[in-house]
């Protein structure tokens, strides 16, 4: 070994580095001789302070001219903070600030997480894949399609078993898929017997090389129940086509109500109850997330003894992207003609009533291991603290939701974090920010190292390493008591 190379203790890797280089993780570098953490440290600062713009997020256009900013407003973040390894060390910076006379402490680490993973919400129709199949990453398996979910698709990737139990490329697939997600870059997704999905926090999912424009606005009967008034006497017929619960409006409570007369259509599926049919046709990419191109494929002969000549039917999906209006010849054929206007202003309604349809993506971690041990000697004390919500934790400032039940398991919106908040260690996991927060007296009594705590100002003196950016305005403050502690 070199003898100018040193040694990282950053994580159980224990990279050796030269001078000049940086380790395997790119976290840190040797420059002339010192172990240095080569991201700038991220510190918060509350956007009214200033008078800042109330952009979210905006990394400060100009440099720290060096004045003391007041306690309050000023929050130090975990990224870019680095992480002791091993844990029973303190955490990498105890910092004490005073907020509304209370003197208060942070305990920031970047934790190191080979049990973590991503819960991704894609809010599409179409038909991904079906529940349980593998979920791939450059061809390796790095987690499963869960449930869906009312207009969109729930995916869960990483955890313990695809990070650390298969391959190495597994490992290290799923370690990379799940760094690109949650620092907001796209991942292309391939499931198992399913769909292709590029996916993005805060972005449309494009399925299938289509890029998703809406969620649907509801499932087919409530389709029914929020337009039926809209309909009525505009048409005699409505079917909205959906995946799960396709509608036909004349059957429907909503359309008996209204007094709409039978009209003899007879649907394809499972009828569930009057006016609500399961399984009309296979999941798929199409009308109302089926399989179905023609939407006369769900419907069977009319029954003559009800149905009429001229008799008018709509038949739209649950996004109002797909549409058809027909009417009913000498036969009792449904025949294709143009969307007459009132009718094409309702279908622009449900488009109009869909939202965005976006992918969000949580982080999800759990900091019950040996994290605590860099807050506290006794890390239960820790668990009890948080679980008390006199400790309120947070991923790089974002909120986060605490699972309620043993450890401290968070989730995070990761479009809530200011940009590139993570990191990985190559054994493989996930490096991510999360920060304690609590009263100074109540630090000591949960047996906090107190002769580590330092004064926020004795970092800002060293503002060359930092990175200050302005706190989103839709999180809360972090240093702002929450309602349980007040
Ligand atoms: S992988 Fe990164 S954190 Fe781990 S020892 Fe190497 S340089 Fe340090």
């Amino acid at each position: 070994m070199a003898d100018d190379a040193i040694r990282c203790d950053a994580c159980p890797v224990l990279c050796y580095i030269k001078p000049g280089r940086t380790g395997s993780c790119d976290r840190y570098g040797n420059r002339d001789g010192q172990l240095v953490r080569l991201d700038p440290h991220v510190m918060l600062e509350q956007a009214r302070s200033r008078g800042e713009s109330l952009v979210p997020f905006l990394e400060k256009s100009r440099e720290w001219d060096g004045t003391l900013v007041r306690d309050e407003d000023t929050f130090v973040t975990a990224i870019g903070a680095g992480t002791t390894y091993p844990d029973y060390k303190p955490a990498p910076f105890i910092i004490s600030s005073e907020v509304a006379g209370i003197d208060m402490v942070t305990i920031v680490t970047e934790g190191i997480f080979s049990y973590c993973g991503v819960k991704l919400k894609i809010d599409t129709d179409r038909h991904l894949g079906a529940e349980c199949n593998t979920v791939r990453a450059q061809g390796e398996a790095v987690g499963h399609v869960t449930t869906g979910e009312y207009g969109s698709q729930m995916l869960s990737l990483g955890g313990v078993r695809h990070l650390t139990g298969g391959s190495r490329q597994e490992g290290t697939a799923t370690c990379d898929a799940l760094l690109n997600l949650c620092n907001g870059k796209a991942v292309e997704l391939e499931i198992d017997g399913g769909a292709k999905v590029v996916v993005q926090a805060d972005k449309p999912p494009i399925v299938d090389g289509m890029q998703e424009e809406r969620m649907r606005v509801g499932c087919g009967s409530a389709t029914i129940g929020m337009f039926a008034k809209q309909w009525f006497g505009k048409v005699d017929e409505v079917v909205v086509v959906d995946d799960h619960i396709t509608g036909v409006l004349s059957e429907h409570q909503a359309g008996k109500l209204l007094g709409v007369a039978e009209t003899g259509i007879k649907l394809l599926g499972r009828r569930s109850t009057p006016g609500r049919y399961f399984r009309v046709a296979e999941p798929g990419t199409s009308w109302g997330g089926t399989n179905i191109s023609d939407p006369l494929s769900i419907l069977a002969p009319f029954d003559p003894k009800v149905a009429k000549p001229g008799l008018r039917l709509l038949m739209v999906s649950t996004t109002g992207e797909q549409f058809a209006y027909f009417e009913l010849d000498e036969t009792l054929q449904p025949i294709e003609k143009d969307l007459p206007t009132p009718l094409r202003e309702s279908v622009q309604r449900i488009r109009e009533n869909c939202e965005p349809a976006l992918c969000t993506v949580l982080f999800m971690g759990g900091a019950g291991g040996s994290l605590r041990a860099g807050v506290t000697e006794n890390p239960v004390k820790l668990t009890h603290s948080v679980r008390e919500a006199l400790t309120r934790v947070t991923c790089g400032g974002a909120p986060v939701y605490v699972w309620p039940g043993g450890g401290i398991t968070i989730m995070a919106d990761v479009s809530r974090m200011p940009a590139n908040a993570f990191g990985y260690v190559p054994t493989p996991a996930l490096v991510a920010p999360i920060e304690f927060t609590l009263k100074l007296s109540n630090y000591k009594t949960l047996g906090g190292y107190m002769d580590h705590v330092r004064p926020l100002r004795s970092i800002q003196r060293d503002n060359e390493a930092q990175r200050r950016v302005t706190s989103r305005v839709d999180n809360p403050w972090p240093l702002r008591k929450t309602g349980a502690e007040e």
